[in-house]
């Protein structure tokens, strides 16, 4: 069983969150990017096999989206953390 750590409601279980995508941060110059270049953006991850940093959202809870480290194998989270700019769920 998947247990995350909310940092504001503590350990859950991963059915009260809902996967937000692996970080992926914007290119600075994004408006000067050609469309192959932001299509890569968009679309292409690396989908490696050990740690990455995601978003999760703790829908069945307080609301927050905050990021964790999780191994894509075992599915270990290490730790989470809140982002210094929240995402918005519009
Ligand atoms: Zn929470």
């Amino acid at each position: 069983m998947l247990i995350l750590d909310c940092p504001n409601c503590g350990k859950r279980n991963a059915s009260e969150f809902r996967y937000g995508g692996e970080v992926h941060p914007r290119p600075p110059a994004a408006q000067q990017l050609s469309e192959a270049e932001w299509a890569h953006y968009l679309y292409m991850r690396p989908n490696q096999q050990g740690v990455q940093s995601e978003w999760w959202y703790h829908r069945a809870g307080c609301g927050l989206w905050f990021l964790a480290e999780r191994h894509t194998y075992t599915g270990q989270v290490t730790r989470t953390w809140l982002p210094e700019n929240p995402k918005s769920d519009d």
